[in-house]
């Protein structure tokens, strides 16, 4: 059975006596729409800890496009068959007033990689995602929170995050989980037609084969994607494209 807490005063008082009970507790921070790609996060939370919970918010703070935020797909129904078919024993599920009781006077601001790539593009995107990411590791305090690597700069700036304040969780990164075409899991996937979907298979196919960046990106314009980025970070090669309106990011 997967419990619904909605307050975070609630989930607080929940945490606090699993803690006594000496409970490992496992976060799986997402904006919900669930796919293969957040049960693989469910997954090795549990394979590790007892306890996992699974919060559900699409974060207002992190969208600099309004379009972006009102089209984000809500799918709360699927999304709770799927936590209870995955075993999920909680889902926190705040809204604004709850989880922003500041209003967001309040934020993480990191002044280096957060302008670089995705941040580049989307101003306010990284600061947003690490305010609302640095409260659910506050109210949860779990022993491992999971992220995905296909969003490897924000698992990188949440890893940073930890290290600059001290943060106790473990934060883990788990493979990008994939279509068998190739495609990146998202779920703004359901936002692409079916011939958008086949040519934005193009994408992982590009990234992954023998040629220069320049050449990929060349490539990339010729399938029609209008190319953000494509650039190195660490030994990751990172990409934004746009597809019909759709942006899809990928990294190999
Ligand atoms: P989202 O709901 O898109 O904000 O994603 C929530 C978490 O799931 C983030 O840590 C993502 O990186 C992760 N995630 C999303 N898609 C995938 C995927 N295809 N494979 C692995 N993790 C993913």
């Amino acid at each position: 059975m997967t419990t619904v807490i909605k307050s975070p005063g609630h989930m607080q008082a929940i945490i606090s006596q699993l803690k006594k009970e000496g409970k490992t507790i496992g976060l799986v921070p997402t904006m919900g729409a669930l796919h293969a790609g957040h049960q693989k996060l469910m997954e090795e939370s549990r394979k590790t800890n007892k306890i996992t919970v699974v919060s559900i918010y699409v974060n207002p703070t992190q969208f600099n496009n309004l379009e972006d935020l009102e089209k984000y797909p809500k799918t709360l129904d699927e999304d709770l068959r799927l936590l209870e078919r995955s075993n999920v024993d909680f889902l926190f599920l705040p809204d604004y007033s709850s989880i922003y009781p500041d209003a967001f006077t309040y934020k993480i601001l990191e002044t280096h990689l957060s302008e670089k790539y995705c941040g580049a593009f989307r101003p306010g995107h990284f600061t947003g995602m690490l305010t609302i990411v640095l409260k659910l590791l506050n109210i949860v305090q779990p022993t491992h929170a999971y992220f995905g690597l296909k969003d490897y700069q924000q698992y990188s700036l949440v890893k940073k995050m930890k290290e600059a304040f001290f943060i106790p969780s473990h934060i883990v990164g788990v493979e990008t989980q994939r279509e068998p075409s190739g495609l990146a899991l998202s779920s703004r996937n359901t936002r692409l037609s079916e011939s958008d979907r086949i040519k934005a298979s193009k994408i992982f196919q590009i990234l992954k084969d023998e040629t220069s960046i320049e050449q990929k990106k060349q490539k990339l314009i010729q399938e029609g994607f209008e190319v953000e980025y494509l650039e190195k970070l660490d030994d990751r090669l990172l990409v934004a494209v746009w597809l019909s309106g759709v942006r899809l990011i990928d990294n190999v």
